[in-house]
């Protein structure tokens, strides 16, 4: 750091401003964490100067025995911790896996099932405006309006009616556990490829405080930034039956050179979820997100399906009259990092909502705890229903996130 201060002040000065924005709030956003110092020494490394197309003892470029090494690494960790019978960590991002999935799988215009963005699926599950709604032909099944939660009856139906070639299970913004053995009793029922795009989930899962969907899905895509609290990317898990696909279609369909310097984070990350204390992380991080959960809903702000059962909340705001862009805005005046987000059968447009979503990874990797959350429950809801008291909130915000520090002061 002191060679950048150095060299470029401007932009020393900028990622010193992000890292005390980090420590002067509360961090809410449930697709965020705060990688470890280790990670973060892995991604600085040399090896983001390595071309190296291919894969470990297949390159197309010279000099690659060391990264050979760093990949392998990263392989025999992520198929120990998951299970899985392949890997594949060469994805820069939870999109590119996903585009790399259906690459393997599908052919454009092929027929695919995926859960509708507004009721929890993401962009790459079938909206118009990304690759996946563009090119192939989606279908979108949703969660009951009565219970909030997945229709399994109607994802049949639809499986039935439209014989998809792939049906997608995994979300953005779902706080219950998905029920991947019914996914895949369906896509058997129908001849499909079941993805399991556990973007959000895989921490919890390598932490084995959930159910894994490596047993269950023909291919795994996640993100390596979320729950599991390592560097931005992606991976993916499959049978060894489809790991030849899988890898021809991350790399050379749809990437080219890996990014040697954040597979080796990624690495780190696998050895660090690997140990124990990852297990009590994850238990952590759902305890706190259920203290969130009930607290929130003390104070009027209903959850969507009534609780959580993962490391995120979805609420209802209309209770209160107010919007989750309103709700967004009054909890960053009052130093609280969250965001506005669908809920479903959402009467607003997606730019204003009716629902907020937090999730507890980072604060959990701070150290904070289930009475800890209770507190932050409530200084959210003062936050979102009194906007004058901003300040006063801003103070006491200001005090947890001073005791429960993120980073070490010498980082
Ligand atoms: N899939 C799901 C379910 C996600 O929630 C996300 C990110 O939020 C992604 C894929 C995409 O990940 P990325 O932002 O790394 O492309």
């Amino acid at each position: 750091f002191r060679m950048l201060r150095h060299n470029d002040p401007e932009m020393a000065e900028a990622l010193l401003d992000e890292l005390h924005r980090v420590r002067g709030g509360l961090q809410l956003i449930a697709s965020e964490n705060l990688a470890s110092p280790a990670v973060l020494a892995a991604l600085g490394s040399t090896l983001t100067n390595k071309y190296a197309e291919g894969y470990p003892g297949r390159r197309y470029y010279g000099g690659c025995e060391v990264v050979d090494r760093v990949e392998s690494l990263a392989l025999e960790r992520a198929r120990r911790l998951f299970r899985a019978e392949h890997a594949n960590v060469q994805p820069h991002s939870g999109t590119s896996a996903n585009l790399a999935a259906y690459a393997a799988l599908l052919q454009p215009g092929d027929t695919v099932l995926a859960m509708a963005l507004p009721h929890g699926g993401h962009l790459t599950h079938g909206s118009r405006v990304n690759f996946s709604g563009r090119w192939f032909d989606v279908v979108a099944y949703g969660v009951r309006r009565d219970t909030e939660l997945i229709d399994y009856d109607e994802v049949r139906d639809l499986a039935l009616r439209h014989r998809p070639k792939m049906i997608i299970c995994g979300a953005t913004a779902y706080p219950r556990l998905i029920d991947f053995a019914a996914f895949r009793g369906i896509a058997d029922e129908v001849g499909a490829w079941l993805l399991a795009d556990v973007a959000h989930t895989i921490g919890l899962m390598a932490g084995g405080v959930i159910p894994s969907a490596v047993p269950h899905a023909d291919v795994v895509t996640f993100t390596t930034h979320k729950t599991l609290r390592g560097p931005r990317g992606g991976g993916i898990l499959c049978t060894s039956e489809l790991a030849a696909r899988i890898d021809r279609a991350v790399f050379p369909f749809a990437q080219g050179g890996p990014m040697m310097h954040v597979i080796a984070a990624k690495a780190v990350v696998f050895g660090e979820a690997l140990r124990p204390e990852f297990a009590d992380y994850s238990a952590q991080v759902i305890a706190n997100a259920r203290a969130l959960t009930d607290a929130l809903a003390a104070d009027g702000m209903r959850p969507v399906s009534g609780g959580t059962d993962t490391h995120l909340a979805l609420i209802d705001l209309r209770p209160l009259h107010v919007t989750g862009a309103e709700a967004e805005a009054r909890c960053a005046a009052a130093g609280i990092t969250l965001n506005r987000n669908a809920i479903p059968y959402d009467p607003e447009p997606p730019t204003v909502t009716s629902g907020i979503r937090l999730g507890t990874p980072c604060l959990t990797t701070q150290g904070l705890e289930p009475a800890d959350l209770a507190e932050v429950g409530a200084l959210v809801a003062q936050a979102v229903c009194k906007p004058d008291a901003a300040p006063r909130i801003r103070e006491r915000v200001a005090e947890l996130s001073a005791i429960h520090q993120a980073y070490p002061s010498e980082l």
